[in-house]
């Protein structure tokens, strides 16, 4: 058996069952790794009296601050996990190890990633700086009452991050070949045309909507949001849903309804691309509705991104790149604060059945974070 100190904590915040928005056994665990490190542990809940289910219920949240010095570096993440789903080869919140693997729910996303954070701590000296560990209970979810309301709990304390790093699977084939610089924002709209319903034989007493809802997508599929940027993928604008309700062939549908998503970079707002749709549904006779579900965000180069990929270089002997593809995650709540990067384990078997983590990851993870925590709280 392997002495690691990373799967050790790995395997014990794995067996607690924790489908989002997760509260309580597993917060308990991830304070009793804490307090013995001196850590002062704050727990609250948030949501309880939220009734919309949309918003995911109550959820546990946990900041965690220790030591003095005028750099405070953050670490934030989530012990949720999305539901296991049928099928496993073993119990999804009974870890298990098999070879050099350690299965279960949680293993890369991110469980592991937290295990290694808190292993990594235990060789970084109180004195080295203010460190402070940022942990939702809802990231899988809605995320309206997880990393959001940790930052109003942070505000309200009067303590914000310098620097912060997010423990998110980012690495893609190997440890160490992809960090996120940022990530695109996202948007979904939702399209309505009215008309009047009649008989098809009789279209002069009917006023059908499809003609205006088809004129209006494609006048949206026509426009060119972006061709990218140094750092970005062009946005796209998706059409994702298309119907009238209208079972009869001899019907003419009284309304019509056609729904988007759009991924944008930071050449975008949610605002700017909700009033440059309006622009086109309205004048066609439409009406929408937009939710925005995050702004894109972009951490320049600097230091923090280039201590993060020297020190991934040094351990992984790999030159990680910069990204920003994939979809949203808490970091963009965190980049209002302070610049901040995602790293972590390889995220190929995320959501998946039979998750599983490499105990060598594990361990080069600890070594990873230790470096970058200290050279970082040194500068
Ligand atoms: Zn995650």
């Amino acid at each position: 058996m392997t002495d690691s100190l990373a799967l050790d904590y790995a395997q014990r915040l794995m067996a607690c069952e924790s489908i989002s928005p997760a509260r309580g056994s597993v917060f308990d665990t991830m304070e009793a790794m804490l307090v013995p490190l001196g850590f002062s542990v704050e727990r609250f809940i948030a949501g309880a009296d939220d009734a919309d289910p949309a918003h995911g219920g109550p959820v546990e949240n946990l900041f965690a601050i220790r030591g003095k010095g005028r750099r405070h570096f953050a670490f934030a993440g989530h012990l949720d996990v999305v539901p296991p789903g049928e099928g496993w080869s073993s119990g999804p919140f009974e870890p298990v190890i098999k070879g050099d693997l350690l299965y279960g729910r949680g293993a890369v996303d991110m469980k592991g990633s937290i295990a290694a954070f808190v292993a990594a701590l235990h060789e970084i000296p109180e004195e080295a700086g203010t460190i402070s560990l940022i942990i939702t209970g809802d990231e899988e979810g809605p995320a309206i009452h997880g990393t959001r309301a940790l930052i109003d709990h942070m505000q309200a304390r009067g303590t914000v991050p310098d620097l912060c790093l997010v423990g998110e699977p980012t690495s893609v084939d190997r440890l160490g070949d992809m960090m996120k610089v940022g990530r695109r924002g996202s948007v979904n709209m939702w399209i309505t045309v009215e008309g009047t319903q009649g008989h098809v034989a009789y279209p002069h007493l009917a006023d059908n909507p499809i003609p205006r809802l088809v004129a209006i997508l494609a006048q949206i599929k026509a426009v060119a949001l972006d061709e990218g940027t140094e750092f970005f993928q062009p946005s796209n604008i998706e059409i994702t849903e298309l119907h009238t309700g209208n079972p009869a062939t001899n019907v003419i549908p009284a309304r019509a309804l056609a729904r988007l998503s759009i991924r944008f970079n930071d050449l975008h707002s949610g605002e700017s691309l909700v009033e440059l749709i309006r622009g086109i549904v309205e004048p066609g006779g439409g009406t929408l509705k937009a939710m925005i579900s995050g702004e894109a965000f972009l951490t320049p180069p600097g230091e923090l991104s280039a201590t993060m990929a020297a020190e991934v270089e040094e351990v992984t002997g790999i030159v990680p790149e910069a990204s920003t593809t994939g979809g949203t995650s808490d970091a963009r709540f965190l980049s209002k604060l302070c610049p901040v990067v995602e790293f972590g384990l390889c995220n190929a078997t995320m959501h998946k059945l039979d998750e599983a983590v490499a105990i060598a990851d594990l361990d080069a993870l600890t070594e990873i974070y230790r470096r970058v925590t200290l050279r970082l709280l040194n500068a």
